[in-house]
């Protein structure tokens, strides 16, 4: 049975859902995200293991059962399998997922799943190995497609795929990525690219509108799923004649925040409110004691009064978020 959130805005919308970064450090190049990778901060010192146990029982205790993972690339730290251990057993979190791009899948599905993720976002925006290694920086996407084989081997109830669109890289694989979900339990969703801090000039070449994917697949005979209660953003696609369904996330598109169900924590331990928010704010400073728990539940509770009703993307604003890497898409 699903908790009732009780992490609510001054727009009526609950939050059940967090997503938690865990590192920002990546091993990736992709394209619109870290185009030349990962650059040191000096100042890298991300949320420990008890850290990050206090920061999930409070929110939990807040009525949060849906905790997903992710970063930069949650998988390269070395505590992954621990910290997904330790998040699994906290009473009251039902649901553990992560988003990877994949790296050295193959042979760590078994061990991911039985640390307690059961759900997993696997990034994918090519199918076409070239292109794949053009856009990530890396020749993995036969390494991928194993992994993502040995999720459905090893048990995993969701497996999901990300494919972010981008215009001139891979919109002409949008009937290829269909017919890929055809024999598959995926869902694969399309993101629309996000405009962020660093990556304005690349937006303006490659952005392309969700409606693209809309119209191909009703042309393709899809038909868009019934809104289910508390779903997130995404628009769900399915199609008698095919085993996997398709998602769109537009964030662009009118309406996109009157559905927003999720909360963020960067790897440093920053609320934000909003993927482009300004900032975020601290929590780390009462996340060293135990004891700290309800003032913890508070600090959250209050400074759900400064969520806005959307972002403002629109109007060019990307608040501070630099890239999504820096706190976790
Ligand atoms: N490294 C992991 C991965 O790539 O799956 C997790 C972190 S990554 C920031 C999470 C998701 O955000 C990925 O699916 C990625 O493709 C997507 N993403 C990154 N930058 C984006 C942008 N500017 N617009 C849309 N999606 C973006
Ligand atoms: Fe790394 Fe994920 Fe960003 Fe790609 S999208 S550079 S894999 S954090």
């Amino acid at each position: 049975m699903e908790k009732t959130p009780q992490i609510a805005d001054t727009f009526g919308r609950r939050f059940p859902y967090l997503r938690l970064s865990l590192t920002d450090i990546c091993n990736f190049r992709c394209s619109y995200c870290l185009p030349d990778g990962y650059k040191k901060t000096g100042c890298e010192s991300f949320l420990s293991r008890d850290e990050i146990l206090r920061l999930v029982r409070a929110f939990s205790g807040m009525g949060v059962w849906k905790i997903r993972l992710t970063g930069g690339e949650p998988t390269i730290r070395p505590d992954f399998i621990e910290i997904a251990r330790d998040i699994s057993g906290i009473h009251g979190i039902e649901k553990l997922a992560f988003t990877t791009n994949g790296y050295k899948l193959p042979e760590r599905a078994k061990e991911y799943y039985e640390a307690g993720l059961s759900a997993i976002n696997i990034s994918i925006d090519s199918l076409n190995p070239r292109q794949f290694e053009a856009i990530t920086g890396h020749d993995r996407l036969a390494e991928i497609m194993d992994g993502m084989n040995e999720c459905f081997r090893v048990g995993f109830k969701t497996v999901k795929i990300n494919t972010v669109l981008l215009r001139g890289m891979n919109d002409d694989e949008i009937d290829d990525f269909v017919d890929f979900v055809a024999d598959k339990p995926v869902s694969l969703r399309f993101i629309e690219l996000m405009r962020t801090g660093e990556n304005g000039d690349y937006f303006s070449a490659h952005h392309l509108s969700g409606i693209h994917v809309t119209q191909r697949l009703l042309e393709r005979g899809w038909s868009i799923n019934p809104r289910s209660e508390g779903a997130g953003p995404a628009v769900e696609f399915s199609h008698e004649k095919s085993l996997g369904t398709i998602g769109l996330i537009a964030p662009y598109a009118k309406d996109f925040c009157k559905t927003c169900n999720r909360l963020r924590v960067s790897a440093k331990g920053n609320l934000h409110l909003c993927l482009f928010g300004e900032g975020g704010y601290p929590l780390r400073d009462l996340l060293q004691r135990d004891d700290q728990c309800q003032d913890l539940q508070d600090k959250i509770m209050n400074l759900m009064n400064f969520k806005k009703s959307s972002h403002f993307l629109h109007d060019g604003d990307t608040g501070a978020t630099p890239h999504l890497a820096s706190i976790g898409g």
